[in-house]
């Protein structure tokens, strides 16, 4: 059963609670799902980065909460600990706008590099990007892991609730980490309808405000946990 950490569980401008950025670690390898303005700083806090030698990036989409914090954490990894951050292809229009984004940002192709999912495997989990609706403005994705014990849907930054309701109901899926907004204002999952699906299996995080987060607690959710230190 994946159990994926967080250095943050906040949307947008919820600066209180941090990014909404989540890590997975092997032995010497470590996925990071998004990267927020201060990933990199609060990776090294949490001791994150001992140990490992690969560092793949899972970048859901281009919003700045999601982004903001890429160009520092591939500088850091090659100048400070030597590797050379692999970015996961998620489409080829996809690479080609992370690319742009890079490029804009001044950060040197040399530093960084594009793979296959297909190719990847974290703590013996496989990592699959599945296209989802977020905003017309940009391509965004969700993550679907599996594992021997089963599959694990990160939803990214979406508004579609259907596929979030099959899914928890589909007894494939062990696990659903979604994103949660007071309203859904055509871009985000509202908190309402999570209410009518709430179960174990169901992990919120990407809250729209810290008062959301402490309400989805006293309703008894499950909710991503800030890792501590390592
Ligand atoms: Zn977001
Ligand atoms: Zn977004």
């Amino acid at each position: 059963m994946i159990d994926l950490k967080f250095i943050g569980v906040g949307g947008a401008y919820a600066i209180n609670l941090g990014g909404n950025c989540a890590y997975l670690k092997d032995k010497d390898s470590l996925l990071l799902i998004d990267c927020c303005e201060d990933a990199t700083l609060k990776l090294k806090e949490k001791n994150v980065f001992n140990n490992v030698k690969n560092i793949i990036l899972a970048i859901t989409h281009t919003h700045s909460d999601h982004v903001a914090g890429i160009g520092t954490l591939i500088w850091y990894s090659n100048f400070l600990l030597g590797i050379k951050p692999k970015i996961i292809k998620n489409s080829q229009s996809f690479e080609l706008h992370m690319r742009n984004l890079l490029n804009l940002l001044g950060v040197e192709e040399k530093f960084f590099e594009f793979v296959e999912p297909s190719n990847l495997m974290i703590d013996e989990v496989n990592i699959k990007m599945v296209s989802t609706k977020h905003t017309p403005m940009l391509e965004s994705f969700g993550i679907m892991f599996s594992d021997n014990e089963g599959n694990y849907y990160y939803s990214g930054d979406t508004n579609d609730f259907e596929n979030i309701k099959n899914l928890v109901c589909d007894q494939r899926i062990k696990k659903v980490y979604c994103e949660a907004s007071w309203k859904s204002y055509n871009a985000h999952i509202e908190y309402q309808s999570l209410k009518n699906i709430k179960c174990d299996k169901l992990v919120l995080m990407h809250f729209e405000d810290d008062e959301l987060y402490k309400l989805a607690q006293n309703d008894g959710f499950n909710v991503a946990q800030i890792s501590v230190v390592e």
